[in-house]
Order: C-alpha cells, then structure tokens, then sequence
C-alpha cells in the first residue's frame, strides 16, 4: 500500500480519545500522523506505522 500525503488512514489501536482516524502530514523515512479525533500530532517510523495502519480511508489523490 502507497501512502500520501493527506490521506486518511485508520490504526489498529485508537488513540486515548477514542479516534482511529489519522491524516497523513508527512511520508518519509519518518510518517507524520495527524489525530482526526483530538488534532495531536506524532512522528512514527516508517515501518512502525505501516504497521499501526490496519486501512486507507481516503486519499486527496483519489
Ligand atoms: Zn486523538
């Protein structure tokens, strides 16, 4: 699965505020992943993350 900037993806675990919705803001060596739910934003490596990813939602480029 390729990921872009901007898309929504979903995770395995939710973060503390319930959501399990996340916007990509950056992909690279590092993926920087924007909460849907709260707007918190973290840096996770790029192989963590394509391991939290469970599913692609929507993508800007669509
Ligand atoms: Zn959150």
């Amino acid at each position: 699965m390729e990921y872009n900037v901007g898309d929504i993806v979903k995770t395995k675990k939710p973060h503390p505020c319930g959501s399990k919705l996340w916007k990509i803001t950056r992909v690279g060596v590092d993926f920087g992943l924007k909460c849907e739910g709260c707007g918190h934003f973290i840096l996770v490596e790029r192989q963590k993350a394509l391991k939290m990813i469970t599913k692609k939602i929507s993508s800007e480029k669509d």
